[in-house]
């Protein structure tokens, strides 16, 4: 099949364990934990023993090694990781407020997740990738731009597939440019996981039925629309099929859309069929958000067999 490669942010996160209320009074904070979307989506890879690699810079601190030590550790391939002598791994702070937003805080325009680069290591693996995946997040760095449009041309010209998960951050940069290669990723994407409100941003439309419509007849093959506490539901010419959350007290939201994405990826990847996949990336979203810290919580299989045979449905 080839590795899922994945090119973006790594940074930490910092977070407020209180509720509603603005960073001044959100104490204490906890953290640092690894994160950064495409760090959290391929370390999920890694955790279900899919091939898994990522295209990333850190700063040479302590950030970054927790990050590469926790990639390395969890099976992900981390040779396509540079580590930058000029600026320090980036950062994130979240706070939730009241009605269950989030606010982010973000320190990454000039960390070492700028300096991402296509030097040798990131051509190697691209040369051995079956899959890419995008996080919507990761556009906001332009030196990612060209890393993908090289990677996705190589990746297919071998008949490899292109996933994307919009995943927009209202704090993160969204230019014309950024706005430009996204709509690019949307068409030639083979898997759309967009969650809620992403929907209307891959395709602005009048309701739901009318954007999913529409971009399966510009030949994506599945969405797979991520509805949080109300589980999932993939969306191909064939029709619909969705699958039920899994009912747990939700102690950090961050993240879960990353495991569901990488789960759902991964499964569809080994042959499982679409409710077994939905299955099991609702239970890694579900898993997910019962851990504080967004990379906290990612699965193997059997836990993952575990928690669904322990865990009601809602
Ligand atoms: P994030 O941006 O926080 O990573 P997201 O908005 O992309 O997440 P969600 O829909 O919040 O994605 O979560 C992804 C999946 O995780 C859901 O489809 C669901 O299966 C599971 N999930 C998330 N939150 C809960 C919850 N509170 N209870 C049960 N399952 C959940």
């Amino acid at each position: 099949l080839g590795p899922t490669i994945t090119v973006g942010e790594i940074l930490v996160e910092i977070m407020a364990t209180t509720i509603g209320k603005g960073f001044l009074d959100a104490q204490p904070l906890v953290g640092p934990f690894p994160s950064g979307a495409p760090a959290i989506f391929i370390d999920q890879v890694a955790k279900l023993g899919g091939q898994a690699g990522i295209i990333a810079a850190v700063g040479n601190d302590d950030f970054g090694r927790l990050n590469v030590e926790r990639l390395r550790r969890d099976g992900a391939d981390v040779s396509a990781i540079a580590v930058s002598s000029d600026y320090p791994t980036g950062s994130a702070f979240v706070r939730y407020a009241d009605d269950g937003t989030r606010d982010f805080v973000y320190n990454i325009a000039r960390s070492a997740a700028g300096e991402i680069d296509l030097n040798d290591s990131a051509r190697a693996l691209i040369a051995r990738a079956g899959h890419l995946h995008v996080m919507g997040s990761a556009l906001s760095i332009p030196a990612v731009w060209p890393i993908i449009d090289y990677a996705l041309g190589e990746i297919k010209k071998r008949g490899g597939t292109l996933s994307l998960d919009p995943n927009m951050r209202k704090e993160l940069a969204a230019g014309e440019e950024t706005g430009r290669q996204f709509k690019a990723l949307v068409a030639a994407s083979d898997l759309l996981l967009p969650s809620g409100d992403e929907l209307f941003v891959a395709c602005p439309a009048a309701s739901a039925d009318e954007a999913i419509n529409t971009l399966l007849a510009s030949g994506i093959a599945e969405i797979v629309v991520k509805r949080g506490q109300h589980g999932s539901a993939l969306h191909t010419n064939a029709g619909r099929v969705s699958r039920p959350a899994f009912l747990v007290e939700e102690i950090d939201p961050t993240g879960a859309g990353d495991c569901f994405g990488a789960t759902y990826l991964t499964c569809r990847r080994l042959g499982h069929s679409a409710e077994q996949s939905l299955d099991y990336a609702n239970a890694a979203g579900a898993r997910n958000v019962t851990r504080r810290g967004p990379m906290e919580g990612t699965s193997t299989f059997p836990e993952l067999d575990q928690f669904i045979a322990a865990t009601p449905r809602k």
